[in-house]
C-alpha cells in the first residue's frame, strides 16, 4: 500500500512501517511488545497493518519508549528523510553525477576548514575515460 502525502492515511501507514521495523531490531514479536506495554497483540497486530486507525499519541509515545527511540522516528518517513542526506555532485567535465552521504562530506569539509582549506570538498571523477573532478551540484546541501 502507498499513500500520498495528501492521504491522512500516509502518517498511519508512516507509523506502522516504523513499529515493525523498531520492534524487529529488537528482536521481539508482536505479542513480546504488545506484553511490554500493555496492550493486546490485536491493537499491534492492528497498528502494525495500518488498518487501526483509532490510537492515541500516548500509545504511540509508550511504543516509543520500550522501542527506545524518539517520538519522532516513529513518525518520520525514511525513504524521504534519507534522500535529503545524500549531496549530489556532478563532473565538470563529463557531466556524470554521483551520490555521498552528506554527513561524511560535512565531515571531510569541516577537517579541511581545519587545515585552512574553505573549498567545499571536490574529488577526481570517478570516470575512468575522465581526467575532470566532481563538484556538489548545489552548494546549499551543506
Ligand atoms: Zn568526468
Amino acid at each position: 500500500m502507498n499513500f500520498s502525502k495528501e492521504d491522512e492515511n500516509y502518517i498511519y501507514e508512516i507509523i506502522s512501517k516504523n513499529i515493525k521495523k523498531y520492534r524487529k531490531l529488537k528482536g521481539w514479536t508482536q505479542a513480546e511488545l504488545a506484553d511490554k506495554i500493555n496492550y493486546s497483540l490485536a491493537f499491534i497486530r492492528g497498528i502494525e497493518s495500518s488498518y487501526l486507525h483509532t490510537f492515541s499519541f500516548g500509545a504511540i509515545w509508550r511504543i516509543a519508549q520500550v522501542l527506545e527511540v524518539d517520538f519522532t522516528k516513529l513518525c518520520e518517513d525514511e525513504d524521504t528523510a534519507n534522500k535529503s542526506k545524500s549531496i549530489i555532485y556532478k563532473c565538470s567535465k563529463c557531466g556524470m553525477e554521483t551520490k555521498f552521504p552528506a554527513n561524511l562530506i560535512r565531515n571531510l569539509k569541516n577537517l579541511n576548514e581545519i587545515n585552512g582549506n574553505n573549498n567545499l570538498p571536490s574529488f577526481p571523477c570517478t570516470n575512468d575515460d575522465c581526467d575532470g573532478r566532481i563538484f556538489p551540484v548545489n552548494p546549499m546541501d551543506f
